[in-house]
């Protein structure tokens, strides 16, 4: 009998939310923007001659890390680009999460972190949120071979203000901080300007949420050169051409309309506090969301009920049956006529 088997990496993977494909349907469930791309994506991706497939892309990506480096005020040094923030993540933990210490990240967090420690061998410890799933910043003043956590956090929507955030980089001199903020653009404070003043800082964010471009998977690093150069001697070990012609054209083109990126990111964050207001009235409680979601649980209706009520008449949004969060719904916000239309489900299946 042959073994092979006990040689084979196993791992647990990361389990997307579902992509169902129902044209009536209201998709809330994995955080997505309801609004277009900028309008100059569509004109690049038209414009595109095909004759250049037949070439590799830029391995440096270079027109992208500058479109997003002069977008933020950085050298073009102190950004790196992926596909994905999922890719640029995975690849921070492989280059910086190497050490025997445990990596620090909450246990009610983005779910990719674990099994990403687990793929890469990575030792890690889950210090617990506190009751009103808060970060307790104390407990990442402890000895530990690197920090991530996401702010705002996932999937929770709190955010932890900027002089905590900086009071953990200010622990942790010796490691480095990864600050994962998918979802900074929705009313949240970024960590970016303290890159200058602390080495030891990694600022992740992405195109999929603020930018409605999850499909074309762009995602950033922003850190001092040192950090830059660590990284993209990973990746360069990894694979060369990350990201793909359309993939790069398309992201410079999103990052260059300033105006229509605040006016979706505004009107998102309207239609949440709306959706706040709407569902406290509903005998919903959740935490003050800074993101472009809500994590809200229902003082009678379980939220397995509700979620099962809701995907029947094609409205997703997201569960995860784990410990300490069994009883809420994540709730992605859409346009405000999706947002009435859910409203309007739970007052009729609430009463
Ligand atoms: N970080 C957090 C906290 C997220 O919720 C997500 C979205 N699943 C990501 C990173 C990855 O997003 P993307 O790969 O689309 O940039």
């Amino acid at each position: 009998m042959s073994n092979w088997e006990a040689n084979v990496r196993k791992v647990i993977p990361y389990t997307p939310g579902e992509q169902p494909n129902q044209p009536d349907m209201i998709k809330l469930n994995t955080n997505e923007n309801p609004y277009p791309p900028a309008p100059g994506v569509e004109k690049v991706l038209k414009g595109m001659d095909t004759d250049t497939m037949r070439l590799y892309p830029d391995p440096t990506a270079g027109d992208l890390v500058h479109a997003i480096a002069q977008n933020y005020h950085l050298k073009d040094e102190q950004v790196f680009v992926g596909v994905g923030s999922d890719d640029v993540l995975a690849m921070s933990f492989l280059t910086f999460f190497n050490s025997e210490k445990p990596v620090l990240f909450p246990d009610i967090t983005y779910s990719f972190y674990d099994v990403w420690a687990d793929l890469f061998r990575i030792p890690y410890e889950r210090p617990a949120l506190d009751e009103n799933f808060h970060i307790k910043k104390e407990d990442y003043f402890k000895e530990n071979g690197g920090i991530v956590f996401p702010n705002p956090n996932a999937p929770t929507g709190v955010e932890m203000p900027l002089e905590d955030v900086e009071d953990i980089i200010r622990h942790n001199p010796d490691v480095i901080v990864i600050v994962d903020e998918a979802y900074v653009d929705f009313g949240g404070q970024s960590a970016l300007p303290l890159i200058e003043k602390y080495d030891n800082l990694l600022v992740v964010q992405t195109f999929s949420k603020s930018r409605s471009m999850a499909g074309m998977r762009i995602g950033f690093a922003c850190g001092n050169e040192k950090l830059i150069k660590f990284l993209n001697d990973v990746k360069y070990s990894f694979n060369s051409y990350t990201m793909d012609r359309t993939a790069l054209a398309a992201g410079v083109a999103a990052v260059e309309d300033k105006e229509y990126f605040e006016e979706t990111c505004n009107k998102i964050i309207e239609t949440r506090e709306w959706t706040k207001k709407e569902l406290k009235a509903l005998g919903f409680s959740f935490q003050d969301s800074k993101s472009n979601f809500i994590f809200a649980t229902h003082a009678t209706c379980p939220a397995a009920e509700l979620f099962e009520a809701l995907r029947e008449q094609h409205i997703y949004v997201r569960y995860f049956p784990k410990e300490r969060i069994d009883n809420f719904l994540r709730i992605t916000i859409g346009t405000k006529e999706e947002m009435q239309k859910f409203i309007d489900f739970l007052k009729d299946y609430l009463k």
